[in-house]
């Protein structure tokens, strides 16, 4: 299949191609699925980093489109990693819902990049929701023993089963449903991170776009944090 115009402009900016191939798939709760596939030469090609993630290619209309979705424990002596999907209406739901074992799905590598931040936070605030826990936990993962604090958006009560990498000695969470097409996390995060940011704090945000440039504004512009010790990223668009 080929990939279209946003195919031909990812090639012109060094995107690299690979074939994922589905190996397994478990259900983790009603509304959020996780893809296990074998990784076509991705890691040993391109290293691995937290919070990294793929451009992958979904079938719709006879024409492809691309998702972006994030890796969950890349093994790059496998050559394995796993993909997880907040499940709604859309290709990439209906991908994940039916794939099978040995089907394979198209992806390009190209825009994902995150360093752990230097000097380390003395706490870490995450903001985000189903479709960013992947790299949220993979955020967790890379910074042991940094404290944090995280606001997570939940769509369904079968949410609060979500698979949140928590140490309970060090993170805090705090669960927000969401209301008014994210206004009421907007409202949370207000009302309680001016309190807890410290000195120094690092703040990493992805909800869907609207939300996120909201939060993204405040946190640079009326708490004048640093751009640097803010990273908001919009992923996915409510419609
Ligand atoms: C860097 C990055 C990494 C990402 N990693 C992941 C990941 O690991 N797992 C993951 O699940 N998502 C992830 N996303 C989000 C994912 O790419 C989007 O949700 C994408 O739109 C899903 O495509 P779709 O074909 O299923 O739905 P679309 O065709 O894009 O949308 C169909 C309908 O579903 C709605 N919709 C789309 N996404 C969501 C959502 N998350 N919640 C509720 N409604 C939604 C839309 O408003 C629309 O009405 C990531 C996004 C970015 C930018």
């Amino acid at each position: 299949m080929g990939h279209g115009w946003e195919g031909v402009v990812l090639k012109l900016m060094r995107g690299k191609d690979f074939t994922f191939t589905v190996t397994g798939a478990e259900q983790v709760t009603e509304h959020y699925r996780r893809v296990h596939v074998t990784d076509g030469g991705l890691l040993a090609a391109a290293g691995v980093h937290p919070t990294m993630w793929v451009r992958i290619w979904f079938e719709g209309g006879g024409k492809p489109h691309q998702r972006a979705y994030t890796l969950v424990d890349p093994d790059p002596e496998a050559g394995t990693f796993s993909l997880e999907f907040a499940l709604h209406d859309g290709l990439a739901s209906h991908w994940a819902r039916t794939c099978k074992p040995g089907d394979t799905v198209a992806a390009t590598l190209q825009g994902t990049g995150f360093t752990v931040p230097e000097p380390r936070p003395e706490r870490l605030f995450v903001i985000g929701d189903a479709a960013s826990l992947p790299a949220v936990n993979s955020l967790l993962d890379a910074m042991p023993g940094v404290p944090a604090t995280l606001w997570f958006e939940t769509a369904h009560d079968s949410d609060e089963r979500l698979p949140v990498r928590l140490d309970p000695d060090r993170h805090d969470l705090r669960r927000v449903p969401r209301a008014d097409g994210g206004a009421a996390l907007v409202e949370r995060v207000k009302a309680e991170l001016p309190d807890l940011a410290g000195e120094d704090p690092y703040v990493w945000v992805a909800c869907d776009t609207a939300t996120t440039r909201t939060l993204g504004s405040y946190l640079r512009k009326d708490l004048s944090l640093p751009k640097e010790r803010v990273h908001a990223l919009g992923y996915w668009r409510a419609s």
